[in-house]
Order: C-alpha cells, then sequence, then structure tokens
C-alpha cells in the first residue's frame, strides 16, 4: 500500500515497536510486524496485531504492570474470555 501519511512510498513488511500509554501504566512492545514506510517510517499494524497488542496490554495492566519493554508474540488462538476492553489506550 502507498503510505497514507506522505503518499511518497510503498510501504515494506517490517518490525517497528509500539508504546502504549494509560494512566501511570507505559508498556513498550518490541519487535511488532507492521508495513514500514521507507520515506517518512511511518509504521502501519494490521488489525489483528492491533487487538493482539491491545489484549496484552489489558492483560499486563491488570496484572499490575507499570512501564514494562516486551517482545511482541503472537497469539495463535485469541482467548476464549479475554479481559474487559479498554479503549482508553493511546498509541
Ligand atoms: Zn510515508
Amino acid at each position: 500500500m502507498i503510505c497514507l501519511i506522505c503518499n511518497e512510498a510503498e510501504t515494506l513488511e517490517g518490525r517497528t515497536s509500539v508504546v502504549l500509554e494509560r494512566d501511570e501504566v507505559a508498556l513498550t512492545f518490541h519487535n511488532v510486524p507492521a508495513r514500514i514506510c521507507p520515506h517518512c517510517g511511518e509504521a502501519y499494524a494490521d488489525e489483528a496485531v492491533t487487538a493482539n497488542l491491545l489484549w496484552q496490554a489489558e492483560s499486563l495492566a491488570l496484572a499490575g504492570a507499570k512501564f514494562e519493554t516486551l517482545e511482541y508474540t503472537s497469539i495463535e488462538t485469541q482467548p476464549t474470555s479475554p479481559p474487559e476492553r479498554n479503549l482508553h489506550w493511546q498509541k
């Protein structure tokens, strides 16, 4: 796809880091699969990856995590009863 931010280049498969923050919780995920714009560096994670990240962040926050740096791990099967989704995460 063409980058939506700069409209200058085709995005490429790559890895990025994502920081999710809410209140006093800040979680950093490294090696998140995404499409990266070689021109401006904008990263686009697909919906499944984003949902997965939010789920992991929610689980960690519920477990009491505050400042964590983690490697992204894909969850092959979504848990049957995910923690309540909180839509207030800021990317
Ligand atoms: Zn771009």
